[in-house]
């Protein structure tokens, strides 16, 4: 299985790896700085410089249904590399901090907003999660002011675990019933926001909240009779 750097460090821009499976136009890694689709937060782009100095661009990264593998999908025209190759893997860093900032402020989010969430989704360009909030009024404004007053806190963001065991005894602790954490190791991941939130989760994080920097709700939809789905921007 690959090594995923990504869960040692999610500052981790480029590493050097080995090929070591092929599939359609999947490439299989040793080891990979690209986080792959999961928890709603999207797949990395990027690129995979063979020795010879050849760019692939990969255009996402996704996780196998049936084997769990991270698998690299190189953009269409362009070759694939063997099997044993050595590839520099880097990614595309602005468009992954941009998900690491949203994924940290959907979190806060769960702290703003009393409801189970059940969905969500993280891109470069804007995320959401939904809740089930039947009777609520939520206000635009209200819910920007709020998270712009977390992330003004500047609250330190890490990343912790615990057991399947104590996850299984304290259901509560997972707020999003539609993006559960991988169920299938010993211990889960965890990440706490100082003073505010505390969640299993997966994903990519930044390490402050401060760097999320100002956000603001763009809409709120109703979807259903009792998801209400919350939409954030960057404000800049
Ligand atoms: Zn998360």
């Amino acid at each position: 299985m690959t090594r995923l750097l990504f869960r040692e460090d999610a500052y981790a821009k480029t590493c050097s790896a080995t090929v070591t499976a092929i599939s359609e136009r999947g490439v299989e890694l040793d080891q990979t700085v690209f986080y792959p689709t999961a928890g709603g937060q999207s797949g990395d782009i990027g690129t995979l410089t063979m020795a010879n100095g050849t760019a692939l661009p990969v255009a996402t990264t996704v996780k196998d249904r049936e084997t769990g593998r991270t698998l690299h999908i190189i953009a269409e025209d362009h070759p694939l590399p063997t099997i044993g190759d050595s590839v520099t893997a880097e990614l595309d860093w602005d468009n992954r901090h941009k998900l690491m900032r949203f994924h940290t402020c959907l979190h806060l989010l769960c702290a703003v907003i009393e409801g189970d969430v059940t969905g969500g989704n993280i891109a470069a360009h804007k995320a959401r999660l939904d809740f089930n909030l039947p009777d609520a009024v939520l206000d635009k404004d209200e819910i920007s002011d709020k998270l712009n007053a977390l992330i003004e806190r500047n609250a330190d963001v890490y990343d912790g675990e615990i057991t399947v065991a104590e996850l299984k005894a304290n259901p509560e602790l997972v707020r999003t019933m539609s993006v559960q954490p991988p169920m299938d190791g010993h211990s889960i991941r965890t990440v706490t926001i100082e003073g505010i939130d505390f969640q299993p989760c997966g994903g990519t994080h930044v390490q402050k909240t401060g760097e999320i920097g100002k956000v603001m709700v763009s809409k709120i939809e109703k979807k259903g009779r009792q998801n209400r789905r919350i939409n954030i921007v960057f404000a800049d």
